[in-house]
């Protein structure tokens, strides 16, 4: 077990502390921080960068730019909003909590991190982000930049992904924040392993923690965290069909639960092994939509990267020839005007597919 004396602690945050106040980014939910901004803005970080986040927190804010604005919006607008961002769990449990806060809580905020983590999608990082941050609470966070920092302060040899080494971290983390400005402390620390403290090649020369970083002075700070060995990423296969009629083209609703849960899209799905792209198309537009279709012309081959899997997307022309589609697999269908469907929210890899049915029109 680590131990860190009380003059340790109180030189950590003050030094960290001081450096926060000197090198903080510009960010905009640090401007005018409100329990809503920073429950938003950690919802937004979580499996996301910064400069990703930055437009999509802009842009939903200006559309919900409150609790009750965001409980009132339909499950579509706020996909809608989040579009391209991925990770659309979190876009439904964030209006699912503003739907909870304004009916169950008349609108007011959980102020403890376990009360925070009561509500859907908030887990015990986000909790203590939001709890420290916006209501001052003394709670720890541990993200990767967290680990990372205390890992190589501390010099420990454990793998972190470990559930026991993650327990010691939490302990540290807890340890470490002081009672006066916990929120600027849990940011400061997270803004070190941001901009120096980095995964390659930190920047320990500027780094206000140097004296007492354990793996500096052993001159190892790279060989910490100790992480265990990435599996390679797999790969699959799609298909997806775009079917016209009458001059407009069929999309489908996924389920609200499971992989882009309530987004629209061009019907189809994955290809299992060695399979045809034309076999593939009719078997799952017939399990999916009860339809028996027929393929045409290839409209895109395009690649997308997900955090656990890549994808490849073979979109083409497709014709019915049998049944009318109904509700199998996807929640809803419908016939739109090609011109309609820049309001739905799409999957990022079906973008390419929705380019080519607006340069076609016909397609
Ligand atoms: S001294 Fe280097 S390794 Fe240690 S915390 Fe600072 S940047 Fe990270």
């Amino acid at each position: 077990m680590t131990t860190i004396d009380l003059r340790m602690r109180n030189r950590i945050a003050h030094v960290l502390l001081l450096w926060f106040r000197a090198n903080a980014r510009d960010l905009p939910w640090r401007r005018n921080r409100t329990p809503y901004t920073a429950w938003l803005a950690e919802i937004i970080l979580q499996q996301t960068r910064v400069d990703q986040g930055v437009p999509y927190f802009e842009r939903f804010l200006e559309a919900f730019p409150n609790v009750q604005a965001l409980a009132a919006a339909s499950e579509d607008q706020v996909l809608k909003c989040w579009e391209g961002l991925g990770y659309y769990s979190r876009a439904r449990n964030l209006h699912g909590a503003a739907n909870y806060i304004v009916k169950h809580r008349d609108g007011q905020f959980p102020r403890t991190a376990s009360e925070w983590m009561k509500l859907p999608g908030i887990g015990r990082y986000t909790a203590g982000a939001i709890a420290s941050m916006a209501f001052g609470e003394r709670t720890p966070v541990l993200d990767g930049n967290v680990i990372r920092v205390l890992a190589r302060v501390f010099d420990i040899p454990d793998c972190t992904d470990d559930s026991k080494a993650r327990e010691e971290l939490w302990r540290i983390a807890e340890s470490l924040v002081p009672k006066n400005e916990p929120g600027a402390f849990n940011e400061a620390i997270m803004e070190l392993g941001a901009l120096v403290c980095l995964p390659r090649g930190p920047s320990c020369c500027e780094c206000p923690l140097r004296r007492m970083c354990r793996a500096y002075a052993e001159g190892r700070p790279e060989s910490r965290p100790v992480r265990r060995v990435a599996r390679p990423v797999p790969h699959r296969e799609a298909v997806a069909a775009v079917i016209r009629r009458r001059g407009r083209v069929l999309i489908a609703k996924r389920p609200s639960k499971g992989l882009l849960g309530g987004l629209w899209e061009f019907p189809g799905g994955e290809m299992l092994p060695d399979e045809l792209h034309a076999d593939a198309l009719y078997r799952l537009l017939l399990d999916q939509l009860g339809v028996a279709v027929a393929t045409g012309r290839a409209l895109v081959h395009t690649d997308h990267a997900y955090s656990h899997f890549r994808v490849t997307l073979h979109g083409y022309a497709c014709r019915i020839l049998r049944g009318s589609p109904g509700i199998i697999f996807y929640s809803e269908y419908k016939w739109v005007e090609p011109a309609e469907l820049s309001a739905y929210a799409f999957p990022k890899v079906q973008h390419p597919l929705l380019e080519a049915v607006a340069a076609r029109g016909q397609t």
